[in-house]
């Protein structure tokens, strides 16, 4: 018998005392009929016997046989027992349940048994986990999510200050000088609780909850603290870590005395923070009712509280079900009657509901830039269902979703045509995005780009990328609005111009060649002299994920996908310039 390793000793003792009579049902109902295998999109689109969800959990299953089943006992080869007995088994199960499966449970709901495979799968992470033998993206976010309170690892001020900064857009747009956003208010009817990525990179979606609660003057608050309703205690299997961030939310909205905790449009948020979080974290029965923003939004919308026309979103329009909120949490009709009503042409994708396929960003699968082509490759399965709707917007309710389904149609090039020869990657917004643009409010203005303050007037911003068009057209359009611009075509010119000009702000592309922006990016965090200058990321790539997820180097000030808006491009630099300002004079 192979001396088996420290780690797999371990690991194997972990799986032992964690599997659960949950577990055990799973492991010993399934008979390898096949029915699911048609469910995996991994399978689906590799045709690799391998990747069939039975074929896949095997590889958990042995460990259960070795310890549990009287037969694997006395006969492991016969039926196949085999506790994990060296490092190199254990990668091996870290492909498998980290890069091979998102936990999106199509499998569950077509096995004749209801088979839960991503259980299984969150057993084996658990314990993946705890030997370290994760995708370093996971445990970044479990360390940021255990010592910080966000998965992202957003300070308190940073926090405070991009709510300031919406509040002021907010102002403007709805010409009300006296808006404010309500924070830490005792008593509230509801505390809003979000997605750290509408803070830190896109903020449209928080944008538009705040115009739908004002438009239907709601009595709300956001939180100071525990406001991330997402748990990588999911994605990784660890209810200590799950618990821990329910009851960071659940703290503090006690604290609040609120009657209830409305979650934005985040899949996994949901299911965490009102289905699983309350059981990790011994919180039950909590004093307030958990729902989701798309519950709200019907509530509104059928009493009145806001008016919607659609006219305003004349294009068609599909939607993805989340995983998460189909599957796991029954939110199939919510979307769609908002939809319905916000647009003039709503179309179903097929399958859809609880057989939708898999966004291929599920299970933290975003936040594992090692397997981003793996990823990418098994999409073409959403991508064929998207495909023939011939929608020009994909409107979902995650955001996971909402990244899984960008990069695939960037990936697949699925484009609508608007006529004229115009044609545009899908849009992909979540539901809030499109009521928002449809909502009817008093003194309505257009949505203005902010023109710059005073104190950002003329900063020096350095353009930073290779298509000598793309240049140009950031040049004129940062000139037009009074800043000073340079330029560079290379990643090294771009590097040293950052050395010699010290600008206030780098706009950074990703792919070049010769110094990728990636080395670029590192080179600038790495120099004490220009390490502290905003970079806003603006890449057709989505590689700014191995950014994001690393811990050696601080994360982008902001990123922005190509093709970008002009607003919201406008609107970043505005941020991210004020906001260094504000910092600089703290500091003084
Ligand atoms: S999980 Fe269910 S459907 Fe799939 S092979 Fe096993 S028993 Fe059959
Ligand atoms: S849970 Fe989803 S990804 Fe995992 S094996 Fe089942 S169908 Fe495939």
């Amino acid at each position: 018998m192979t001396k088996k390793s420290d780690k797999a000793i371990s690991f194997n003792k972990n799986f032992k005392a964690r599997t659960t009579r949950q577990h055990a049902l799973s492991f010993a109902t399934c008979v390898h009929c096949g029915t699911c295998n048609d469910s995996c999109h991994y399978y689906l689109a590799t045709e690799d016997p391998e990747m069939t969800p039975a074929a896949k959990m095997d590889k958990i299953r042995q460990v259960f046989k070795a310890q549990n089943d009287w037969l694997g006992k006395i006969a492991p080869k016969w039926v196949g027992a085999k506790e994990i007995e060296t490092d190199k088994e254990l990668e091996e199960l870290k492909d498998i349940v980290f890069g091979s499966c998102t936990g999106c449970r199509r499998c569950t709901f077509n096995c004749p048994f209801g088979v839960d495979t991503a259980i299984l799968v969150g057993l084996a992470r658990s314990c993946l986990v705890d030997e370290g033998i994760a995708p370093e993206g996971i445990l970044h976010v479990m360390d940021d999510q255990w010592k910080i309170g966000n998965q992202m690892g957003i300070s308190q001020e940073e926090y405070l200050e991009t709510l300031e900064w919406i509040e002021e857009e907010l102002q403007e747009e709805f010409d009300d000088q006296k808006y404010k956003i309500p924070i830490d208010k005792t008593g509230a009817d509801f505390v809003y609780v979000i997605n750290p990525r509408e803070i830190k990179y896109d903020p449209r979606p928080l944008q538009a909850a705040f115009k739908i609660f004002y438009a239907a003057g709601l009595d709300w608050t956001m939180g100071s603290a525990g406001w991330d309703n997402t748990n990588f205690g999911l994605f990784s299997g660890k209810p200590d870590l799950g618990g821990h961030m329910g009851n960071l939310a659940y703290d503090h909205a006690k604290k609040l005395q609120v009657k209830r905790m409305v979650i934005s449009e985040c899949g996994h948020g949901l299911r965490s923070t009102k289905w699983e979080a309350p059981n990790w974290g011994k919180a039950n029965p909590l004093p307030f009712e958990i729902i989701s923003l798309l519950e709200l939004m019907v509530d509104l919308i059928n009493n009145c509280k806001i008016i919607l026309d659609p006219s305003r979103n004349p294009y068609p329009v599909t939607y993805h079900d989340p995983c998460n909120l189909s599957r796991s949490c029954g939110i199939t009709e919510e979307p769609r009657f908002c939809l319905k009503r916000a647009c003039l042409d709503f179309r179903e994708m097929i399958p859809n509901r609880a057989d939708s396929y898999c966004c291929t960003g599920g299970g933290g699968a975003m936040s594992m830039s090692e397997y981003t082509q793996r990823r990418l490759e098994v999409a073409k399965i959403k991508a064929e269902q998207i495909k023939p709707t011939g929608a020009a917007i994909v409107a979902t309710s995650c955001h996971n979703c909402v990244d899984g389904l960008s990069e695939l149609i960037k990936e697949y090039d699925l484009r609508y045509d608007y006529g004229d020869g115009k044609t545009k990657l899908l849009a992909v917004p979540n539901v809030c995005e499109v009521v928002a643009e449809a909502i009817v409010i008093p003194k309505e203005l257009r949505r203005v780009v902010r023109v710059p303050g005073e104190e950002i007037k003329g900063k020096k911003i350095l353009v930073i990328d290779d298509e000598p068009d793309f240049v140009i057209f950031l040049q004129t359009l940062l000139e037009d609005n009074g800043f000073e611009v340079i330029t560079a075509t290379d990643g090294s010119s771009g590097l040293a111009k950052a050395k010699e000009e010290k600008p206030d702000l780098i706009t950074l592309d990703i792919t070049m060649p010769g110094k990728s922006g990636v080395q670029v990016y590192r080179d600038i965090r790495l120099n004490p002299d220009i390490a502290n200058i905003p970079i806003f990321i603006v890449t057709g790539v989505i590689d700014f994920r191995q950014l994001m997820y690393q811990k050696s180097v601080q994360a982008p000030e902001g990123f922005l996908k190509k093709p970008i808006d002009n607003d919201v491009f406008l609107m970043t630099v505005n941020k991210i310039l004020e906001k260094s300002v504000k910092t600089k004079k703290a500091k003084a």
